[in-house]
């Protein structure tokens, strides 16, 4: 499956001599940068049919995990004579028990580095129906590639690579160091990848350094994710009556009465109508969402209601008044009834400030790449970013991407993986 490179275009490396670095302006060497990137489309392609063949599906979704792409990714990298390191989180759920996180370092010059963190897993493809080809074998067409994990988040580990060889080949040293993050786990939280990373070697990282995770973004690039709301969802449980649906009076309607429950929360929600135009969507969001199965027949009175409620609470909202409020609605219903609310997870907001070197940095490169003038922007969802964030280091996620992640049909353009490694590149010599 390993072709990314062939075998006569790693030859040379191996004599790889610091003292033969050339020298030359910034502007000229960015310049050279990209030229060396741009011509480089097939290797993309290339790199996207073996990553894709992976099938980096977790052990949740009955998949083997990230190892086989973990091994793809460091023959790359020891092809270019990268050094790198293998953290394995151990997770006795996979052939082998362990989790692979690699952490690989380019260049000697400079006291920074430029981290750039890609997740190694991708998600089970979903309705099989729904794809025009195998998930697993990547199809393309044009500038676009096709198959599951193509663009979440191959495009990134795809930009990394395929940068940290252009800086090889060209024996660049730019005056600030790459520190390339390929993890596990993200799609399932983290607990194996970088959040294990960050509490058992996050002495790897100095919060002065710079840190982009290319796993979000949007198809112009212009947006640069620093700020994710508070995560907050809850679970209501509302018991009543079972008895036989044609005798209704000798029996209380749970799933009746926890549909009124639902409305009430809908209209208590609309009190916290705080706004911050940084976010997108610019308020808190309370959304119902799973509803967990009830009765097995037609003929069945529900006695018990179980739904969930997931709520993102801008900074500034306070989640101790939302609680109160909406405990106080569990409170009010009719006899008969009762209502339990439980906080099944609770995730603070966290952000980098829009001053942050890495923003400045990040945005005249954007300008110079893709032309356009990018803006700070504040999410509902969350990333791998919050974990930096709460580690103290200023994270912010940014890639030019489609937005088809997740999706049947999931893919990625080999023109954006280019320009994006143009724009990481562009920040090494931007020092
Ligand atoms: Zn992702």
């Amino acid at each position: 499956m390993f072709n990314y490179l062939a075998p006569s275009r790693r030859a040379g490396y191996s004599n790889w001599d610091l003292e033969k670095v050339m020298t030359h302006n910034t502007n000229q060497e960015i310049e050279r940068l990209q030229k060396w990137l741009y011509g480089r489309s097939e290797e993309i392609a290339s790199l996207q049919t073996s990553l894709t063949g992976a099938r980096a599906v977790g052990p949740e979704n009955g998949g083997p995990g990230e190892m086989e792409k973990a091994l793809l990714i460091e023959a790359i990298l020891a092809s270019l004579n990268i050094p790198f390191q293998r953290y394995e989180c151990p997770d006795p759920r996979v052939e082998g028990g362990a989790r692979p996180n690699i952490v690989a370092i380019l260049g000697e010059k400079g006291d920074k580095t430029l981290w750039l963190f890609a997740h190694m897993d991708v998600v089970p493809p979903g309705d099989a129906e729904a794809w025009t080809s195998d998930p697993f074998v990547l199809k393309q067409s044009g500038d676009l590639v096709f198959g599951r994990g193509t663009e979440d988040n191959q495009q990134a580990i795809a930009s990394m690579l395929i940068l940290a060889e252009g800086l090889r080949s060209l024996r660049m040293e730019p005056p600030v160091k790459l520190g390339l993050v390929f993890m596990a786990d993200e799609e399932r939280g983290s607990h194996y990848g970088l959040e294990w990373l960050l509490e058992t070697h996050g002495d790897i990282f100095s919060p002065g350094d710079y840190f982009i995770a290319p796993d979000g973004g949007s198809p112009d690039g212009d947006i640069i994710e620093i700020a994710e709301k508070a995560q907050l969802w809850l679970k209501f449980t509302v018991s009543g009556k079972q008895c036989h649906a044609s005798i209704p009076q000798e029996g209380r309607n749970a799933l009746v009465a926890g549909s009124r429950l639902i409305l009430e929360l809908v209209r208590i929600s609309q009190k916290f109508n705080l706004s911050n135009p940084l976010f997108l969507p610019p308020m808190s969001t309370f959304t119902p969402t799973m509803r967990e199965a009830n009765v097995p027949a037609v003929n069945i009175l529900p006695g018990k209601d179980v739904f969930y409620m997931d709520c993102r609470l801008l900074p500034g909202c306070d989640p101790q008044k939302a609680l109160k409020d909406f405990e106080s609605a569990t409170k009010s219903l009719e006899d008969g009834f009762e209502a339990k609310m439980e906080v099944v997870q609770w995730q603070p907001a966290t952000f980098a400030s829009p001053q942050t070197e890495i923003v400045k940095k990040l945005k005249r490169a954007i300008f110079d790449v893709y032309g356009v003038t990018a803006r700070p922007a504040g999410i509902g969802g969350a990333t791998v970013a919050s974990f930096l964030r709460k580690k103290g280091f200023p994270a912010v996620v940014w890639s030019c991407i489609r937005n088809t992640c997740h999706q049947p049909n999931e893919y990625s353009s080999i023109t954006a993986t280019l320009k994006d490694a143009a724009v990481f590149g562009r920040i090494l010599f931007d020092a």
